[in-house]
């Protein structure tokens, strides 16, 4: 397997999202995104992770983590995105 190591390059994601938010906002916006909604632009690390994920995804990896209340492996991704399984969240009250 061959890996990139480094930096995503910058066009992942789109434009540069910090670039667009510092643009002044106008009456006539057309842009989903605003500061006024309490919109803020992903971080460097946030926009890191999303690109290290994508890339595994392209490869064909999945992820996988313990479930934090039970330990148990999970697998499916929308119990590794809670980091629990559905057991466990619905105990948690977690709806999902
Ligand atoms: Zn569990």
């Amino acid at each position: 397997m061959t890996r990139q190591r480094g930096r995503p390059p910058k066009e992942v994601g789109g434009p540069d999202v910090a670039t667009r938010a510092a643009e002044p906002a106008t009456g006539n916006s057309t842009r989903i995104h605003l500061s006024a909604d309490g919109y803020t632009p992903p971080g460097a690390e946030e926009r890191y992770e999303s690109w290290v994920l994508a890339e595994a995804r392209n490869l064909g990896y999945r992820l996988s983590c313990r479930c934090l209340d039970c330990r148990r492996p999970l697998t499916d991704e929308i119990s590794v995105r809670y980091r629990r399984g559905r057991v466990c969240r619905q105990r948690a009250g977690v709806v999902l």
